[in-house]
Formats: structure tokens, sequence, C-alpha cells
């Protein structure tokens, strides 16, 4: 096909979280007629919608490591730590554990982070360009994000600032004093903390969907509000989406449908390993005083972001899967432990749920499908999603349009799994 011919595709989107949305902007702007469907209204709370709305270009060390292994059984036992099980997953997750344990080798931890670093490096400039045309000024705060332990956790700091280092990230080590000159607020129970002056983060994720989905609308983008059932292909191997109500034929088609992507890959002969780990939020109104930029207890796990809904309180990784119900025990632990941090917090409001799309390695899958050229997949961003919205649109969009890069994707493919 040549380019101009290329040019009048149609191109359907499937999943309008952060990810369908970028991917969707991009496209319409390479001239590409394209659909974007999801089953919910815009930003209904989606991960997209309840994140912490961290904007992490530095955060490329990942979960997969050494040090984690021997911590994950007590973290696991304590009712208290960000880690829990939903008993009557774990046997179906077992083979995506097993893969990750795969995955906590020095090697790999090394292979995710030079991967995640390429991507992550190119992040926030991504956004830059899609924020050309509309006004995010009073949605983005640009303060950094501070972490802060006590000195139970000091061994897995001094690798993730090692590895942070050799990948170039800037970071300033905070002494307490420093913290509290920072966030004056914040009960002194810390040792230590690190700053990333580089990263920002967003005082209301869904406005910031919002803003994106309008600008691909007034570019001519279509949306339809429908859950895909299915997806077939044509004879010469282009995609049919079959919604509750409809059938569409295009000339390619993505999947963005973050955690819940593997109901639709399943169905094209590829055994994605994705799963989620759980999320949760709630809201303190009228505290965000109380905060200048987000901050992370890394003991705990768990962090606070000052949005316009207020403190935000972010935490929790929960091994359940997608259709058990949310645990109360698990939002208890988040409001104990932004009590313990301000002693001064009331009551909370707005308990949230969400699913970060997870794979056992830690990288997202950017690509085309194994078995069907003209299907392409954008999912598994894992804790990092949000960051990663804007340069993932730039690459399924450049893939899509045939277009050279000097990126090395070669690490993102769905293929590493077959
Ligand atoms: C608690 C928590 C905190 C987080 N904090 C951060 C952070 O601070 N920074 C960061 O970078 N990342 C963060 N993340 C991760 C980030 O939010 C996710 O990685 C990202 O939002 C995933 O975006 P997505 O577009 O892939 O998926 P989603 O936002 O989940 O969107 C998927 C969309 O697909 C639609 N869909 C699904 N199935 C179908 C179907 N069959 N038919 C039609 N539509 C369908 C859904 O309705 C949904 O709208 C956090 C995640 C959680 C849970």
């Amino acid at each position: 096909m040549s380019g101009s011919e290329e040019l009048k595709s149609s191109i359907g989107v499937i999943g309008a979280g952060i990810q369908g949305i970028c991917i969707s902007l991009n496209l319409i702007k390479k001239g590409f007629k394209v659909t974007l469907i999801d089953r919910e209204e815009l930003g209904h709370q989606s991960a997209s919608y309840g994140n912490a709305g961290h904007f992490s270009p530095y955060a490329s060390v990942p979960i997969n490591r050494p040090d984690i292994i021997l911590d994950i059984p007590s973290m696991l036992f304590k009712t208290t730590g960000p880690l829990a099980l939903k008993w009557n997953y774990v046997p179906r997750m077992i083979p995506w554990f097993l893969k990750f344990i795969k995955n906590c080798s020095k090697k790999n931890m090394l292979h995710t982070a030079k991967y995640m670093h390429q991507i992550l490096d190119l992040a926030l400039p991504a956004y830059d360009e899609l924020f050309q045309d509309i006004d995010v000024s009073d949605l983005i705060d640009n303060k950094g994000i501070m972490y802060f332990w006590t000195d139970k956790d000091l061994k897995s700091r001094e690798l993730e600032i090692k590895t942070r280092n050799d990948l170039g990230v800037k970071q300033q080590l905070l002494t307490p004093h420093e913290i509290h000159d920072l966030e004056p607020h914040i009960n002194k129970i810390y040792h230590g903390g690190v700053l990333y002056p580089n990263a920002k983060h967003a005082r209301n994720p869904k406005k910031i969907l919002l803003k994106l989905f309008e600008l691909f609308i007034s570019k001519g983008g279509k949306f339809e509000k429908q859950n895909v059932k299915s997806i077939n292909f044509t004879s010469d191997n282009k995609p049919i989406i079959k919604t509750d109500l409809n059938s569409y034929n295009f000339d390619k088609a993505v999947i963005a449908c973050g955690a819940f992507s593997k109901k639709l890959t399943d169905q094209t002969n590829e055994n994605i390993p994705l799963d989620t780990e759980r999320g949760y939020h709630v809201h303190f109104k009228g505290y965000d005083h109380l905060l200048s930029r987000p901050v992370i207890f890394l003991n705990q796990g768990f962090g606070i972001t000052p949005m316009e809904q207020g403190l935000r309180v972010v935490g929790t990784v929960e091994f359940g899967g997608l259709d058990n119900p949310a645990s109360k025990n698990r939002i208890l632990n988040l409001v104990n432990n932004a009590k313990y941090l301000f002693p001064d917090l009331k009551e909370h409001e707005d308990e949230w749920l969400g699913f970060r799309p997870t794979l056992p390695d830690f990288l997202p899958v950017l690509g085309p499908s194994k078995n069907h050229k003209n299907l392409f997949y954008s999912f598994g961003h894992h804790h990092l999603g949000w960051t990663l919205g804007a340069i993932s649109g730039k690459i399924i969009s450049g893939m899509i349009a045939g277009e050279n890069t000097n990126l090395d994707l070669s690490a993102y493919t769905s293929q590493r799994f077959s």
C-alpha cells in the first residue's frame, strides 16, 4: 500500500483509557480515520481515571528484582503491608507468578530497566506535543515527586538509587531536615528520602483525559460507546470488531483495553500472560493544602497526591483478578496509613478499586499481534501507564503509519511470550 492510500485507512481503537485516547489522537493527526470504542463513558472509573497522577519519567527500576523475592512472603502475610492476595484467585495466578519469579534475576531486571528507561525518557516530551493544542496549565504541577522511608528499608533503596544513577536519572537524596522543609505537614517518622525533580503530577487525571478526548473529537474522531465482544478477520486479514450492538470493518485495529485486553487477545490464538495488580484510592476532601507534591511512603508502599479532589491516597498491590469485589480491609489500610502521616485527617470519601495491567516481566506489549498483521496491541503498562500514554500513542501510530524509528522496539513484542 502506498503512503497516501495508507493515510486513508480506517482504524478502530478499542479502549478509551489514556492509551487508547493518545493512540487515537496521534493517528488522527497523521490523517487516519479513527473510531474509538469503549464500553463506558469517558474516564468512568478506569485505571486512567483513578491513578495517582504521577508523571514518573525516572521510574525505570522495575518491581521484578532479586531482592523482592525474599520480601514477598512476609509482605503477603502482613495485613497492613502493601501486598495482598485474594486467596480464591491464587490457582489462576500461579503461572503468572512463576514467570514473574523467572524475571527477577539481575539480568532480567536490568533488561526491563533498560527498555522502560528507553520509553520513560521520551514520555514527557511526547505529552508536551499533545499538550500544545490544549491548556492543561492548571491541571499539571511541576514540583517533582518525593519518596521517603524509615531506615529499615534502606537496602532496597540503595539498589534502586544506584540503578537510576547508572541510567542517568536525575535524583536528589534528602535528609530528614530537607524532607521537612519540602513538606512540613508530614508526621516526622522518616529517616531519609529522595526527590525526583523532573517528575510532574496531574491535579485531575480525568479532566486531562477529557481534554485529550475532546481534541480527538474536534479533529474529526468518532466515539462509539459499545462493549466489544469479539474480533474476527476477513480473508485478507482485516479486523472485524463485533460489539453488543454492531459489527465494524476496519483496515487496522488496536487493542488498548488495559487489564481487560487479555479477554480479546485470547481470541487471536495468542496466549499473552497479562494479569492485573489491583490498586485502591480514597480522597480526603479539602486537605490538599497539606502537600505541595506527591509523596510516597516506601515502607508501607502507598502514596498521597494533592489533587482537585483533595488528598488522593493511593496504593496496594492486590492479586485477585478482575472479578473479585473490592477488599474493605485494603481501603481501611490506606486510610490508617494516611492518618499515620497526617493525624489531623478526618473522614474519607470515594473508595475506588482499579486494575493495573501487568505482564510478568514488567514491560508493556507494544506492537503488532503475532498472528494478524493488521491488529496492534498497546497494554500492560502496569504502574506507569499514565506516564506512558503519550509515548505509546506515538509509537503505535508510527508503527501503523509504517514510519521508521530509531528506537529498539523488539523488547515490547508480544512474541516474547511465545
Ligand atoms: C491505584 C493505581 C495507581 C496508579 N498510579 C499511576 C501513576 O501515578 N502514574 C502512572 O504512570 N500510572 C499509574 N497507574 C497505572 C495506570 O493508571 C495504568 O497503567 C493506565 O491507566 C492504563 O491505561 P490503559 O488505557 O491501558 O487502561 P484503562 O485506563 O484501564 O482503560 C481501558 C479502557 O478499556 C475499556 N474496555 C475494556 N474492555 C473493553 C471492551 N471489551 N470493549 C470496550 N471497551 C473496553 C475500559 O472501559 C477502559 O475505559 C496506576 C494504576 C492504579 C490502579
